[in-house]
């Protein structure tokens, strides 16, 4: 088998890189943890030196694993951490300050001011975002507000811009090659998803030189190749998308209605809308699904912050469970949730509250209530806060999705899964490769270098692991959704009583 696509998956805690074979079958892994720095109190950065090395450590070791030389790789395929903002100087590559990652609050204040002078409308109707400081563009802003000279030398085009993919894509390609993909771009606040061009109305809101700005590519594309000194051959890099759109790629959700969601630290739920750009009228994200042949197809996009980081808590602040997996069979070792619900609000709600002052919550506590119904409300509430999302999205859409295609960590808990299907009263199913961000990644640079004919062999080469069906009464459905929506209720009045 000589038709090897190797992925490269770099996201917010590690990086990793996978080659698959020509089935689509993860042939070999290797994985790096990645250093977190927190310079202040909200404040998340990463060193772009680590994030570079780690990537050379991990398809180097992926390469050598598989015993597969770089010559036999057909095409490297990026998938990444998106939103996370990159400066860099375009004459050797080197960063002039780390990357401020997604999760960085520093510029809250900027943004609240930019939303109280009236501009938010204009940057949801040009971008489908909200204005806020997750996305590039206000993080951009304070790279060249505090890094001596920036602004200077950005506008005289001696600077880069770029997100991780951007950033990678240059120093692979030795420099050649300054670009981003379409699902990249359009997470700035910088992109106009229906002109598909960087917007200048948007950089002069935000005070940003065009000339530091990225080339947009589709999703596959020819993207240049790595540098052969790197890896011993020029390897194509064919595709390359952020990593939510990637895994909605992975996970073949092709067709209008089809959902994914992604249950790591955090949950992020996509669903494909076709051309249409589906503005939410329940602060969904519009976003760009992907970008072949120059057409654009669309996606909602919900975002809850603590998912997987619910059972993390359970188990090392808590101590109620030793390993994550264990929380399967105490939850089951109750009939119910006695009432009990969590409410993982630890930063905040996210979509559709987004609520940044929220804060957790345990409710309905009995005398009756132990450590088994707080760990089955901890993962109840994957179900529940995955229900909030499907009920935005079939809302805005006009119809409910039919089923529910699921990925990451949390999605190895087969009670979660069964749960899942339980309460949104729709069909659950989990891939026979659960790494889907890196496989999405994978199928775009098959589909740049024709290893794959079209989004049909994709979907072919998509393979179900197991099914789980709803079995749950209708009516307990809805009264135990009820109790959620009541908890939730509680969460957002008592946030409002908070000084901010
Ligand atoms: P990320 O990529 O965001 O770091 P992962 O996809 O690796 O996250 O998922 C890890 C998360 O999933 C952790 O928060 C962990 O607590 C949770 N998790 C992993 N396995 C299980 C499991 N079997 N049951 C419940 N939670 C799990």
């Amino acid at each position: 088998m000589t038709a090897h696509i190797l992925a490269i998956d770099q996201g917010t805690t590690s990086t990793r890189a996978i080659l698959f074979d020509a089935e689509g079958q993860p042939a070999a892994k290797a994985q790096r943890e990645l250093r977190q720095i927190y310079p202040r109190d909200g404040w998340v950065e990463h060193d772009p030196e680590d994030i570079w090395a780690d990537v050379l450590t991990v398809v180097r070791d992926c390469l050598a694993k598989a015993g597969v030389m770089a010559g036999a790789v057909s095409a490297i395929g990026i998938a990444n951490q998106r939103e996370t903002t990159l400066l860099w100087e375009r004459s050797t590559g080197r960063p002039l300050h780390n990357a401020i990652v997604w999760q960085d609050r520093r510029t809250s204040d900027f943004c609240d001011a930019l939303r109280e002078q009236g501009h938010e409308p204009l940057v949801r109707a040009r971008t489908g975002l909200l204005l806020d400081p997750y996305f590039s563009a206000t993080k951009l802003r304070w790279l060249l507000d505090h890094v001596p000279g920036a602004r200077v030398r950005a506008a005289a085009g001696e600077l880069c811009f770029g997100t991780v993919d951007s950033f990678l894509l240059f120093r692979l390609t030795g420099g050649a090659v300054h670009a981003t993909d379409a699902t990249n771009a359009g997470r700035t606040m910088l992109f106009d998803l229906a002109e598909k061009r960087w917007d200048p109305e948007l950089l002069d809101l935000f005070d940003l030189p065009a000339a530091m700005l990225p080339v947009v590519m589709d999703n596959c594309a020819d993207f240049g190749a790595a540098d052969p000194a790197l890896f011993g051959a020029a390897i194509p890099i064919a595709g390359m998308a952020g990593d939510q759109h990637a895994a909605l790629i992975g996970q073949a959700c092709f067709e209008p209605g089809m959902v994914k969601s992604t249950y790591g630290t955090g949950c992020f739920a996509l669903v494909n809308t076709g051309s249409d750009r589906v503005s939410s009228d329940y602060r969904l994200l519009t976003t760009m699904a992907y970008r072949l042949d120059g057409r654009a197809t669309y996606a909602l996009e919900g975002s809850v912050f603590s998912a997987g980081s619910a059972i993390q808590w359970l188990r090392d602040e808590l101590g109620l469970i030793a390993e994550a997996a264990d929380s399967a069979a105490l939850a089951a070792s109750v009939p119910d949730n006695g009432g009990v619900y969590l409410v993982p609000a630890f930063t905040g709600l996210g979509a559709p509250y987004w609520n940044s002052q929220a804060r957790g919550a345990i409710l309905g506590l009995t005398r009756n209530a132990g450590a088994a119904h707080l760990v089955r409300a901890g993962l109840e509430a994957q179900g529940y806060q995955t229900r909030d999302l499907l009920a935005a999205m079939a809302a805005d859409m006009g119809a409910a999705p039919r089923e529910l295609r699921v990925d990451g960590g949390l999605a190895e808990n087969d009670w979660v899964c069964a749960f899942l299907a339980d309460i949104n009263g729709l069909p659950v199913e989990r891939p026979a490769v659960t790494e889907t961000t890196a496989q999405g990644a994978a199928f775009l640079a098959g589909l740049g270098v024709g290893v794959y004919t079209g989004l049909g062999a994709v979907s072919k080469a998509w393979r179900c692991e197991r099914r789980f069906e709803p079995a749950m009464a209708p009516a307990e459905r809805e009264r135990l959704y009820g109790g959620w929506r009541k908890a939730v209720g509680r969460v957002l009045h008592e946030s409002e009583g908070e000084s901010v």
